[in-house]
């Protein structure tokens, strides 16, 4: 799947994985490398914290982050979700980039307007600049939470997003990051959000609370190209347009 505000962009490349090509895309990365002509991708190892990583392309190892930043070309950065928001975040002008694996302790920890700010200092990005993606994630029809959760979002300000319905409570948590990114200057106009819910579309998203441990991932990544070329998904695959 791809974002259609970023498919334009010539030297941005951009792809998230869906279980019909790849139910399983950690251990399959070799073959996603080899046909998306990748060489590098770093992926992190992700703790559900607010850690953000500038990624140069001679790191070794994983990092422990939930947000890669990257601007050199030819290195490309990745996150893994099953119900967590995977956000791309795109400075077209400074060519600086950032994917972010939101889940919930995430978003109440700011990573997503962290790493706002951390484009801000890396890139020199102005932030009404910046083009993002938010993609499918658990939605509010489906991310019931405890009322200690729930508390916890209210305490944030999250409250137009927290609904609850007989002594149950529901989370929209793409809402919260539309919210706080506009309150920061990013411009609505900018910021492409899926509707699809990855716990209600059993056919093409793993979901961590419908499958728990048995749940795949989809894998979420983005680089710069040094050639123009632009690819685009074919469903299954995905093919080259120019
Ligand atoms: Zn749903």
């Amino acid at each position: 799947m791809q974002f259609e505000n970023m498919i334009a962009f010539p030297f941005l490349f951009h792809v998230m994985t869906t279980k019909k090509g790849f139910p399983h895309p950690r251990k399959e990365v070799d073959r996603l490398k080899a046909l998306l002509g990748i060489d590098r991708l770093y992926l992190p190892s992700q703790v559900h914290g607010s850690h953000w990583v500038l990624v140069d392309g001679e790191m070794e190892e994983a990092p422990v982050a939930d947000a890669l930043l990257v601007s050199v070309p030819e290195v490309c950065v990745g996150v893994l979700v099953a119900d967590c928001v995977p956000l791309l975040v795109v400075d077209p002008h400074k060519r600086g980039l950032a994917v972010i694996h939101a889940g919930w302790r995430g978003i109440l920890a700011s990573i997503h307007t962290k790493v706002i700010q951390a484009m801000h200092e890396v890139f020199g990005s102005r932030v009404s600049d910046l083009v993002a993606g938010v993609g499918p994630a658990i939605g509010e029809c489906c991310f019931e939470v405890g009322e200690d959760v729930a508390q916890l979002f209210y305490e944030m300000g999250g409250e137009r997003h927290v609904k609850s319905k007989r002594a149950k409570f529901f989370i929209d948590l793409r809402g919260i990051i539309m919210e706080e990114w506009k309150a920061m200057g990013m411009r609505e106009e900018h910021i492409e959000v899926s509707r699809e819910c990855t716990f209600c579309r059993p056919d093409l998203f793993p979901s961590f609370r419908r499958e728990r441990e048995q749940a795949g991932r989809c894998l979420f990544l983005a680089g710069w190209k040094k050639t123009g070329r632009v690819l685009r998904e074919n469903g299954i695959g995905f093919t080259i347009d120019r």
